[in-house]
Parts: structure tokens; sequence; C-alpha cells
């Protein structure tokens, strides 16, 4: 209890409010690291939490920790994600105000261990025993090996690496004990399943039911035990990993998992069929016949359409033709090779997007609250995608780092503006600080109808030959002239080197990032054509039947493209992000290699810079650098004031005041709020802490 964070540390400040030297990055990214060397993997900056990933196990994650932090305030013990965890449980229930915790940072810095580390903790939050509770508790926790068994992949910066971005409300009854649960998930990376780049794999599912399946569920299925044998399993790594994976392992583990959210036996055969289904998609080939047009070069297509229940010929005809309705009437045409091959990726794609859109929406129907329970509290937590920059950069990292974009206007408007508004409320006068505003590049995204993704839409949707380099016209002639959009045509003639005719630049608040168009057009119009649609309607297999519902069929209106649904989702997210009180953690990764004990100056400082770190920070200590409510303080110190000890009976604030002019601290060292004492310098309050160990 007494290891308060009030005071300094032995190894750097606990707190970076507390550092001296708060305006320079290599101050900050030496405290970091000394602590780091230490194990101490995280700090705070006020209440944000900087966790930096330390690639091994330490032991402070365990239920005697837990203990230690349950019911202490935030600012007594060393900083850790449970202290989080804590403030922000009890908040919602003392104050009954919803909360969310963000968790940001870039790929493999500990975001969903972090999220994992947080519902471990919640899950210990019980007031009351029953095999109901239990049962809520298993589904919460049990939710993450499906989800990421069938949303992460191996990539070349993370062994477990998250493809979609998800946010997860826990309600809570009026005792505070979990009761329920709801998932939303963002934009599941579906190229994958398709095509991976060298390193990589497909989501981990494919694998572990190759491995994992009995000879009889194999059998069934009609696949091998032999991952390397398939197209959409071997383009990036060549063999089976042994290095950090166990898929055998963790299919029995999924299957478990399955279990206990409610999946019946059949739900699973239905599930791993469709599985199946996308990967022996991978193995389908064309022929061209003599008008040049696609045909299938498998003798029988059976043991693909088996799995889920419709007529060869059927899925035979929807895989090499393709059907508009003009005026109502349906009018076919049939597709050359090379339309074929990018219809049957693009239908394992989509087939495989709905399958996990599915099994968010089951997951949720066996997480919901029981009907009696009405009155709930929730807390949320968002694990999303962290700003991407790689060497080509597409569509994919242009909605991630829009995202991030608006996560940062969320932090900015939650967080810098809360701390001028707590001055205001606090009555203390607000010396200004400036900080730069990125509303400026969401609106270059997303405005209306002057934005890139209202471009983009109208060019998907103009009849005509549009392109992805008439697109890029566009944009430059629109916004040539945007500080923070930039093309070979709009850029000065020493840029132009540095961006291709294909690309584009956007200066985003983490550093410039350069897209290529190419793919954009087609990405953003997601098309699948109709026969595939309707061939699915047509099947037996209840989950594809569900994913592919007639009512879409006969919806004459264009679906929202995949920019816009994107936006819109995003919206929503941020709407229901801002009607809660928001805890944010910062995930930092210390070196590009996996390794534990390294950790890298100038690749935490990159990240320490995007996340927008000094900026928080220098808005923290802008005026002062520690505030406490009187109660607290007094609490903490009345012992050092003849005046409050050990008997005070008057209002608080007398109290610290007069325990401040006991302690003869100076006009300049503190300022007395409604509620809070602010105290400026890290030497006052060292100096009373000081005091206190006397
Ligand atoms: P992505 O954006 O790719 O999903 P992420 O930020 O979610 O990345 P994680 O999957 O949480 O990253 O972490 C990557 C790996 O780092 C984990 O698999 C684990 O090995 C290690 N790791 C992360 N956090 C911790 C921790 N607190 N303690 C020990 N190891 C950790
Ligand atoms: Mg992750």
């Amino acid at each position: 209890m007494e290891a308060a964070l009030h005071a300094r540390d032995k190894v750097g400040v606990q707190d970076f409010v507390l550092l001296e030297d708060f305006k320079s990055v290599t101050a900050f990214v030496e405290n970091l690291k000394k602590r780091f060397q230490e194990n101490l993997i995280y700090t705070y900056i006020g209440p944000v939490l900087i966790s930096v990933n330390p690639y091994k196990s330490i032991n402070i994650y365990n239920d005697s920790v837990i203990e230690t932090y349950r019911n202490v305030n935030f600012y007594e013990l060393p900083p850790h994600i449970y202290a989080v965890s804590d403030a922000a449980y009890r908040a919602m229930r003392r104050e009954f105000h919803d909360q969310c915790v963000l968790i940001s940072g870039e790929s493999g810095s500990g975001k969903t261990e972090a999220s994992k580390k947080i519902l471990h903790y919640i899950a210990t939050c019980n007031h009351q025993e029953s095999n109901e509770i239990d049962r809520v508790k298993d589904r919460l926790l049990q939710s993450n090996p499906i989800l990421e068994a069938f949303g992460n992949a191996k990539t070349n910066r993370n062994d477990n690496s998250s493809r979609f971005g998800k946010y997860m409300d826990v309600q809570f009854d009026f005792k505070g004990t979990p009761v329920g649960g709801v998932i939303l998930n963002y934009l599941l990376e579906k190229s994958r399943v398709v095509k991976q780049a060298t390193g990589e794999r497909n989501f981990h599912i494919f694998y572990q039911l190759v491995e994992g399946a009995s000879p009889e569920m194999r059998n069934a299925l009609g696949i091998s035990d032999d991952v390397t044998k398939y197209h959409y399993l071997n383009q990036g790594i060549q063999a089976a990993d042994p290095s950090t994976i166990n898929d055998k392992e963790d299919f029995a583990t999924v299957c478990q998992a399955l279990k206990t959210c409610d999946f019946s036996a059949e739900d699973q055969k239905d599930l791993f069929s469709v599985v199946a289904f996308v990967l022996l998609h991978g193995e389908l080939t064309f022929n061209e016949d003599k008008e040049n047009n696609a045909t299938i070069a498998l003798e029988s297509l059976s043991a693909i359409s088996n799995l889920v229940e419709c007529e060869d010929s059927q899925l035979a005809s929807a895989l090499t033709n393709k059907s508009i309705m003009a005026e109502g009437v349906k009018v076919t045409s049939p597709l050359n090779l090379e339309q074929a091959s990018y219809a049957r990726d693009a239908f394992a794609k989509g087939v495989y997007e709905r399958l996990f859109g599915w099994l968010v929406n089951k997951i949720n129907r066996s997480l919901a609250k029981e009907k009696q329970q009405t009155k709930t509290r929730v807390l949320g937590l968002l694990d999303i995608y962290g700003f991407e920059i790689f060497d080509t950069n597409s569509f994919e990292q242009f909605c991630i780092n829009y995202c991030n974009e608006k996560l940062q206007q969320l932090f900015i408007t939650l967080t810098l503006k809360s701390e001028q508004d707590e001055y205001l409320n606090e009555g203390i006068e607000w010396e200004p600080v400036q900080y730069f505003n990125n509303k400026i590049i969401c609106d270059l995204v997303d405005s209306k109808p002057t934005g890139i993704i209202s471009i983009l839409d109208e060019e998907c949707l103009r009849p005509g030959a549009t392109s992805d380099e008439t697109f890029l016209e566009k944009l430059s002639s629109r916004l040539g002239g945007h500080p923070h959009f930039l093309s070979h045509a709009s850029a000065d003639v020493a840029d132009r080197k540095n961006i291709k005719r294909h690309e584009f630049q956007l200066l985003h608040y983490a550093g410039e990032v350069t897209y290529s168009t190419e793919g954009f057009l087609d990405k953003n119009n997601d098309l699948l054509y109709r026969d595939l649609k309707e061939l699915m309607l047509s099947t037996k297999n209840p989950i594809t039947k569900q994913c592919f519902p007639d009512t879409e069929l006969k919806n004459m209106k264009r679906p929202d493209t995949a920019g816009t649904q994107f936006k819109i989702s995003l919206g929503q997210l941020m709407d229901i992000l801002l009607s809660k009180q928001p805890s944010y953690i910062r995930c930092i990764k210390p070196n590009d290699n996996k390794q534990s004990n390294v950790f890298v100056n100038q690749i935490v400082r990159h990240q320490v810079k995007y996340l927008g770190l000094m900026e928080n920070l220098r808005v923290r200590r802008a005026g002062f650098a520690y505030r406490r409510h009187y109660d607290n303080f007094l609490h903490r110190y009345k012992s050092l004031c003849p005046e409050t000890w050990p008997f005070y009976k008057g209002p608080t604030k007398d109290g610290v005041s007069a325990l401040c002019r006991h302690l003869q601290y100076t006009e300049e060292d503190y300022k007395m709020g409604r509620s809070k004492i602010f105290i400026r310098f890290p030497r006052v309050l060292f100096a009373t802490e000081d005091a206190l160990q006397l």
C-alpha cells in the first residue's frame, strides 16, 4: 500500500508527470528503458497506462496480484493493468457510469494480451456465487480462443496477429457481477484467405482443422492431414510451423470453447464444413474451352458441393458465369479464365468473411444476458489494429489508418480537452497549450462530398470507364491543394520522386504514408456475382444459407461500398465510445524481432511519437503535475499538521488549506480548485512525501 506512486521510484519515475525533463523524448524513452530492464513494463502518464511488451512471461498476473490491486486507490500501488481495470470497474459501480478501455499500439505491441488480462480481472469480480454466473464468465473468456482461431494469423510482426478489430461490452448487474456481453467486429482482413505474404500464414483455423481433426472428421470433410498441400495455406510458409504454434492442441481448445459457447455438435459440423468448403476452393483450377470461356478443371465438384449441400452443376455454373439483372431480366454471360479465378477467390473471401460475421453473432447469442437482468452497466474493451505503414500500402491500410485517426480524434476530444474542462470546472485558470488537432485529416478522408471515401464511391458508382487511375486523377484535381494530401500530379518536383504515378500520400498525425491506388476500386466495390449468392441461398448447410439471405438478392438498391460501410461502423463505434468514460492503454513493442530483454531506443521512440505520448504528457504537465481530491490528499497527509491531526472535523478543503499553510507551500506551488488540490511541481510533492516517511 505504501509503495505509493507519489514517491520517486528506485527505477525511474512511475508516472511521467513526475519526470523533471518532461519535454524530452530522449528522457521519456530512457525512463521506459530503465524500467523495462527491471521488468517494470508499466508506467503512467497521469491516468493513461503505457505498457511495453516484455516478450516473456513475468510473474505479475496471478490471483494474489489481483487481490492486491482490488479496491485500492489507483495511485497507491505501482502501475499495473489491474489498477486500470479496477479503477474502471469501480468507477462504473460507484458513479453508475459506463466505462470503456481503449487499447492501442502497433501490431505485436500487446493489445490483445492486455485485453485478455482485463477480461480476466473482470471475471474475478464476484459478488455472488451461482452456476449461471460461472457460465457467463466461462463464455466471456472462451469467446477469445474461438475468435482468435478464425480472426488471427501468424504475420511477420506477430505470431498471433489479430486481423480484425474487436470491441467487446461486458455487461454487469447492479451488484457488479458480469451477466453478459456483446462483441462487435470490424474489417476482417479477408484477402488473407486466398493470399499470404512470405513468412505469413492464413487464419489459424485452417491449419488447426487440417492438423487437429480426427481421421473420421477429415474423411467426412474430404480434407487431408497435410497443410503443405493446400494452395490457400502454403503460399507464405511451406510447412507447418513448429516454433510457437501448436495447431493440433489449439484445435482441441477451440472445440472445447465452441462447446462452452453453446455450439452443438451439429453447429460444429456445419461450421467446419464451411471452413473446408473455403479451403477446397483454393484447389479449384480452370481450363479454357474453344471460345476462351473458363471451365472447371476438376472432374467432379461433389467433394466441395457436399460440404454445403448444393448442386454440383449449379456450383460449376456459378463459378464460370456471371449474371446481372437488366430491367428485371436476368442476363448471363460466361467468364474467361482470369475472371473465373478472380470470382473463385472473391467467393472464398466473401464466404469466409460472412462466416466470421455469423460466428460473432452466434457467440453474441450465447453471451446474451438473461431477460430478467434488465438494469445493467457496461465496461467496453476496444482492441483494434494500430497504425500500419508497410512497404506497399493499399486500401486495407488506408481504412486501418483512418480508424486510427478517428481514435486519435477521440483521444484528443476526451483526454486533452477533458484536461481543460477539469481546470474550468475546478475554477482554475487555464494556461492554454497548443496541440495538433487531427480533425483536418479525418475530414480529408470522410467528409461528404469532398473526402477521399466519397470520391472513391463516386468512381465506383459512376457508369462508364472508371478505374484506379481515374480515381487518382480525381483525388489530385480535387485535393491537390490540401496540406495533408500529396500525389505525383500535385507534388512539387522535389517530392515527386517519392511518390509514384499510381500513388498518393497522406500526412497522418503519426507521419506520412504512401498508398498505392491499385485495387482501390475493386476492394471498395467488394462485389460478389449474383450467381454465387443465389447458389449459397440454395445450400442446405444452415450457416451458408443464413449468411446469404434472399433479401439481399431482392434488394435492388446497391449495397454500401466497403469504404462507406467501414466509415459508418466506425462512426457508430465513436458514438458508443463517446457515451462512456474512457481509460487508455498505450502499448509499445520494444523491438521488431519478438525478442525478450531487447529494447531498441529508435523503435520505441518512433512509437512514443506516433501514439502522441509527448503531446499527452505536455498537456498533462502544462499547468500542474499532480492533482488529488481534497479528501484523498487530506487522508494521506493529515498527520503532518497539528491542525488536522489526530482529529479533524471541518470541511476537507479547509483542512487541506491548513495543511498547505503548515507545509509552507508558496502561492506558485499549488492552487485550490473546487474539489481538488493542484500541485504545480513534482518537487513539492516529493518533499511532502518525504516528510511522511520521517
Ligand atoms: P496485433 O495488432 O498484431 O494483433 P497485438 O498488439 O494484439 O498485435 P499481442 O498479440 O497482444 O499483440 O502480443 C504479441 C505477443 O507478445 C503475444 O503473443 C505474447 O507472446 C507477447 N506479449 C504481449 N503482451 C505480453 C505480456 N504482458 N507479457 C508477456 N508477453 C506478452
Ligand atoms: Mg491483437
